[in-house]
């Protein structure tokens, strides 16, 4: 045989499209080309097959050896097509048999050596490949995260001999055990570590029942990143499909993905400094931004005034969609993002404004232009904005700890069962003429409505908010109907709306 075809695939955001590798041993010169990768990969790639090939003991064929990786437009990223070229080839020339590998899609970057060294994206691969219903070959090292994919046919190899043992029927290779069981977000953020702060601990518990975005405002120091860090923890967990999809995103992102943490909800908290591409994505080899990273979990931003401004319009759209569409040279990549936002920012540019240790001299039009560093749209966006003010000496030197995590969890889970029921969403995702037919407000709720509207002369966009966040306290409440007691609280937890008003930020 002179041409072999081996299997593999490709990474295109979340999507993982089958790549076939063909060998062609020609008469000729000797001469080694690869067709349908990057230059600067291919070059890598040969040098690292030949090395391998020579140290396991084979020949390269004399001749000329064209390798094509089809279809050639397709993105592709070197490492992991070490081993299909090196078993294409090997079938090529006669030195492994033909038909073991005919519905096998083989991965792995190869050391000189020819051991299989650790490849990205494994998962999302393995998820693919599973739908396919082909036998995947991965390196040894990335079998715990291929298990993830429940696919019953992944295997996993250490070595490129290893492999070729497998094809000529002397050795089976390694399957892939059962997937880790994985523990959601532990107790070790536990919000009986927070004391006081009884209002924003409230704020806390309905967005986590609604899926409200929130935003803490408050001076430094008043526990504004404890509170943020403590949401995952009382989150409802994670279905499967859930798990597996934010896994999936992180598996493409490489650095850091912890197998057995794929049931955790996400946290991420990128620095001020953050660029446009860190956040959404990208880059020379596209890979998933921190909304990305944060799906299904949390996006938190730490003093959000100090963000640059394009880099926060840029979250607007995500935040709706729900997912992000990266351009770039002609190629489209897309990434899920549906991720939780929780910022949080002082309340004046020294941090101190109604602080009343805190001798604040900041004048109000040097406060109106800090608050106006976060655009107006994004903070439309934003359900719940509640202030987290210093905390009495007494209450955090008080023998009273905070209510746990568990507690808290218990009711939230309740909560959104009840939406999910109802509406098969969270509140917080209801839209347009879904909001008024979904809340079942009463005639008193409406009328209290009414009057906030004029009162703090809120956008419409603030009105179904303001509907959506009293929806989820009264499903905290398990009451059927919204009354004027869930819309007055609802109102209280749009501080900056008050404040826009001329409310005092303290009221
Ligand atoms: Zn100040």
């Amino acid at each position: 045989m002179t041409v072999a075809t081996v299997l593999s695939r490709s990474q295109q955001g979340l999507d993982a499209p089958l790549v076939r590798v063909e060998v062609h041993v020609g008469g000729g010169l000797p001469a080694f080309s690869i067709v349908g990768l990057p230059e600067t990969v291919v070059k890598e790639s040969k040098d690292r097959v030949r090395a391998a090939l020579a140290n396991c003991g084979f020949d390269l064929p004399a001749g000329h050896i064209t390798v094509s990786l089809a279809p050639a437009d397709l993105p592709k990223e070197g490492g992991r097509f070490d081993l299909p070229i090196a078993v294409g080839i090997l079938i090529a020339s006669a030195q492994l048999p033909p038909g073991p590998f005919d519905a096998t899609e083989l991965y792995g970057e190869l050391s000189l050596g020819g051991e299989l060294l650790s490849i990205r994206g494994v998962l999302p691969t393995a998820l693919q490949g599973r739908r396919a219903g082909h036998t995947q070959v991965f390196p040894a090292v990335n079998l715990p995260e291929a298990a993830l994919a429940r696919h019953g046919r992944v295997l996993g190899a250490a070595h490129l001999m290893d492999v070729c043992s497998y094809a000529r029927g002397m050795r089976p290779l390694p399957a892939a055990a059962e997937p880790v069981a994985g523990v959601a977000n532990g107790p070790s953020l536990d919000l009986a570590d927070v004391r006081g702060q009884h209002r924003a601990r409230r704020a806390l518990e309905i967005a986590a029942a609604g899926g409200h975005s929130l935003l803490l405002i408050g001076p430094p120091g008043t526990g504004k990143s404890m509170l943020a860090q403590r949401l995952p923890g009382i989150l409802p967990p994670m279905t499967e499909d859930e798990a597996l999809e934010a896994a999936a995103v992180r598996s493409l992102a490489g650095r850091g993905f912890r197998v057995e943490e794929w049931r955790q909800r996400p946290f991420r908290s990128p620095h001020h400094t953050a660029s446009a591409i860190a956040l959404v994505g990208g880059g020379g080899r596209p890979r998933p931004g921190e909304i990305s990273l944060a799906h299904h979990g949390v996006l938190f931003l730490d003093e959000l005034p100090e963000f640059d401004r394009g880099v926060l319009e840029v979250l607007r759209e995500p935040i709706e969609s729900g997912h992000i569409v990266i351009s770039r040279a002609g190629r489209q990549a897309e990434y899920p993002a549906r991720f939780q936002l929780v910022a949080a920012m002082n309340p004046c540019p020294c941090g101190h404004l109604g602080d009343p240790g805190g001798n604040c001299r900041c004048t109000a039009e040097r406060v109106a232009v800090y608050c106006s560093r976060i655009s107006g749209p994004l903070l439309d966006r934003i359900d719940l904005q509640v202030e987290v003010p210093r905390v009495a000496v007494e209450e955090i030197a008080g023998p009273e700890a905070g209510e746990s995590s568990a507690a808290i969890a218990a009711r939230v889970m309740a909560a959104r069962v009840r939406q999910i029921e109802r509406q098969g969403q969270a509140n917080a995702h209801l839209e347009g003429p879904a909001v008024l037919r979904r809340v079942r407000a009463d005639a008193e709720a409406l009328k209290l409505l009414a009057c906030a509207m004029k009162q703090f002369a809120l956008s419409a966009r603030a009105y179904h908010r303001v509907l959506k966040i009293a929806r989820t306290i009264a499903d905290l409440a398990d009451s059927q109907e919204v009354i004027g007691r869930h819309v007055s609280e609802a109102v209280t937890l749009r501080q900056l709306d008050r404040r826009v008003a001329g409310a005092s930020i303290s009221a």
